[in-house]
């Protein structure tokens, strides 16, 4: 159930068998010269359509736009910030939970996203609701540790190909990941933000484009993917979400502090 197509009557109404909305969460970002820029808004929004068929669970409009500092400057990026992004999550739910909604589910599609959607859990945790933060690509990868990738690599190739192959550009699917450069010869990349110098991780934020010359980064490379990987995956992260939705509706709400 939508709730962009419901009356305002029909949600008092759900409110009286549950306290319980769904809020799927993207952004718009360059994953590689393969992949639309809207890969993480794209894989929620399909997930949660495959869930609209096993739940009854109230779906809000999707947020389609995100935190993304480390991949700014990439053509087609779109950067709400880390504080963009808090600001307008924290009103959808201030309002929601005016009406009565106390557990708040975000369907999350994008790992700069992880913090802002956090500090919003904890806005509400004060006030006597939950919020819980569901990174598809992440528990994906626990679920099935075969199935587990990079920003752009196979995983998330797959889970466009399952939303739609026509989203993936074939031309550029066999292209190299192309690490640039390091901070220094003594300091050299490993993965974001990091570099690593005698055998411990140093984080030094800079933009993504300082050190991957493609955009997609990983173990996986993006020409794995199979539409049929993606279906499956998109499948089965819509099943664990309907019996997620029923689990997290018996818990017992916070109390107010
Ligand atoms: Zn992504």
């Amino acid at each position: 159930m939508r709730l962009a197509n419901i009356t305002g009557k029909k949600v008092e109404e759900y409110l009286q068998t549950s306290k319980t909305v769904l809020i799927p969460v993207g952004s718009i970002e360059n994953h590689g010269m393969h992949m639309a820029l809207g890969t993480d808004t794209l894989i929620p929004d399909r997930i949660a359509e495959l869930l609209e068929e096993k739940s009854g669970v109230l779906i809000a409009p999707t947020v389609p736009y995100g935190s993304t500092d480390t991949i700014d400057g990439c053509t087609g990026t779109v950067n709400i910030g880390s504080d963009g992004l808090c600001l307008i999550l924290t009103r959808i739910v201030d309002s929601l939970y005016r009406y009565g909604f106390r557990r708040f589910i975000i369907l999350n599609g994008h790992g700069g996203n992880c913090k802002p959607i956090e500090a919003v859990g904890m806005h509400l945790h004060k006030k006597g609701a939950y919020l819980a933060c569901l990174n598809w690509w992440l528990m994906a990868g626990e679920l099935r540790p075969e199935w587990k990738g990079g920003h752009g690599g196979g995983e998330e190739t797959a889970g466009l190909m399952g939303v739609d192959p026509a989203l993936v550009d074939m031309t550029y699917i066999h292209e190299p990941m192309n690490m640039l450069n390091d901070v220094s010869e003594e300091l050299p990349t490993t993965s974001w933000n990091t570099v690593t110098f005698k055998g411990a991780s140093v984080t030094i934020p800079r933009e993504s484009r300082n050190y991957f010359g493609n955009g997609w980064y990983g173990h996986d490379a993006p020409d794995t993917a199979t539409p049929e990987w993606g279906r499956e995956m998109l499948q089965m992260m819509a099943d664990y979400i309907a019996d997620f939705v029923e689990a997290f509706e018996r818990a017992p709400l916070p109390e107010a502090h």
